[in-house]
């Protein structure tokens, strides 16, 4: 690469991926800028995230040290059948942390002049080496690559690839976050300081602790985590899920506040007959649930002339495989390393397309594979029968959220 004149990305999106792929473009020599939307800090977004140790890798790679106070450090996975009484352990370490953690980290490591917020990416002008971004704003910026860091709904990918679209997946997660001063003594005992599943018919309970506000790690002070994948129907079921008291309906998402008093009382009573009481309890508490319509996006391509897709932008796995911000971040460190490696550009991004388009796919079908006995309105009952050998609280325990299924070339358990 020709050092004295350092080549510029535009990154558009200034979650985990754009973090990501902007920090470690900066630290391969490049000139790199973020450009999102939101015009406010993305701070209090989401809740938990399991990690993996290919995560702390990239972490490290961009100048964060996962090792103080990373997250709530777990090493058991238990069941619990519908009675509260225990149907499987199983010992794996692992670390739960939180978004906000993850992108406090990254956040510090990129200067705020770089950091462009209120910029929603329009369309792309891709002109040989150069390419444009054309924003709402009326401004543009021009740069030798153009990063896609922009999420599932991606107006890049909208750009350069126009039929990939998210394909909803026939389930919803709903998620919450309970105070771990609010469970009641035996309920902790039983549910915090592990992953633990629920497994009711065609349903996955999942809940572990995660830091409380301000990454707090102190006992007494984190939260339980849940998130409860609920078979919804799309153009009855999902459509209700996705009204609000008014009668409009969020089809893109149903923002947390808005979610109906009807809704919240029907899951709560859905809890009450399906799950343990133990995790009943930690529905029961949670002060505001919310839902996420699951979808599947997977692109043909990753780069299009100067135009590179990252994270959830170019595949959205389903969050069994809790591979999401990893995903992102190895989605960086390849682009990165390529661009560092390669001086040619074009050459540079077919190298890590090649390289990032396969772990994503098996990523993808791997998702798929776990999560289809959430599906029972949408597959042939042959294939949902062959899906429910994912729903064993043996198999349950030993495939969600791991990454073992990448290094040892199998696609399924
Ligand atoms: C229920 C559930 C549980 C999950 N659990 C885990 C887990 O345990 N572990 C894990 O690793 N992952 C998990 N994930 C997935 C993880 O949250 C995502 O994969 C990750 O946050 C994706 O990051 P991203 O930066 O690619 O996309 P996003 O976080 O969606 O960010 C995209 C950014 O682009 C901005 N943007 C959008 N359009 C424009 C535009 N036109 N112009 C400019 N900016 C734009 C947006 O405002 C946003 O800030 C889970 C997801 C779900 C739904």
């Amino acid at each position: 690469m020709n050092a004295s004149k350092p080549r510029r990305a535009l990154v558009i999106g200034g979650s985990m991926s754009g973090l990501f792929a902007a920090i470690l473009l900066r630290r391969a020599g490049w000139d790199a800028d973020i450009y999102e939307r939101v015009d406010v800090g993305l701070i209090g977004r989401g809740a938990g995230i399991v990690t993996h140790a290919e995560l702390r890798t990239v972490l490290r790679a961009a100048g964060c040290d996962p090792s103080e106070d990373f997250g709530v450090e777990i090493t058991m996975r238990r069941t619990l059948d519908r009675t509260g009484v225990l149907a499987g352990e199983l010992v794996c370490p692992q670390t739960s942390t939180s978004w906000d953690r993850v992108f406090r980290m990254l956040r510090e490591q990129c200067p705020d002049e770089r950091y462009h917020i209120g910029k929603e990416l329009q369309c792309i002008d891709d002109a040989g080496d150069r390419v444009v971004a054309h924003f709402a704003d009326g401004t543009s910026a021009e740069g030798d690559l153009l990063v896609g860091a922009d999420g599932f709904r991606s107006n890049v990918r909208a750009d350069v690839l126009p039929a990939v679209k998210p394909v909803y997946a026939g389930y919803v997660g709903w998620r919450g976050l309970v105070d771990e001063d609010a469970l009641p003594a035996p309920v902790h005992a039983d549910v915090f300081e592990a992953m633990v599943f629920g497994l009711p018919p065609n349903e996955q309970f999942i809940c572990y602790p995660v830091a409380g506000r301000d990454n707090d790690l102190r006992p007494g002070h984190r939260r339980c985590n849940f998130v409860w994948y609920r078979p919804a129907e799309e153009s009855s079921e999902l459509r209700q899920l996705l009204t609000d008291a008014s009668g409009r309906f969020h089809a893109l998402g149903i923002p947390p506040p808005l979610v109906r008093t009807e809704v919240i009382a029907s899951l709560r009573e859905a809890s009450r007959t399906l799950l343990a009481p133990q995790l009943d309890a930690v529905v029961r508490l949670a002060p505001l649930p919310f839902l996420q319509p699951i979808f599947d996006v997977e692109t043909p391509h990753m780069v299009v002339g100067r135009v590179a897709i990252v994270g959830d932008a170019a595949f959205l796995a389903r969050p069994h495989v809790a591979a999401g911000v990893t995903k992102a971040a190895e989605d960086a460190m390849a682009l990165a390393n390529a661009l560092r490696v390669h001086d040619d550009v074009a050459a540079a991004l077919a190298a890590f397309q090649r390289e990032r388009l396969p772990v994503n796919r098996r990523i993808m079908q791997r998702g798929r594979e776990l999560g289809g006995y959430l599906q029972p309105h949408l597959l042939s009952p042959v294939a949902l029968a062959a899906a429910e050998r994912h729903h064993g609280p043996e198999t349950v325990m030993s495939e969600i959220a791991v990454l073992d299924f990448l290094k040892d070339g199998r696609l399924s358990g």
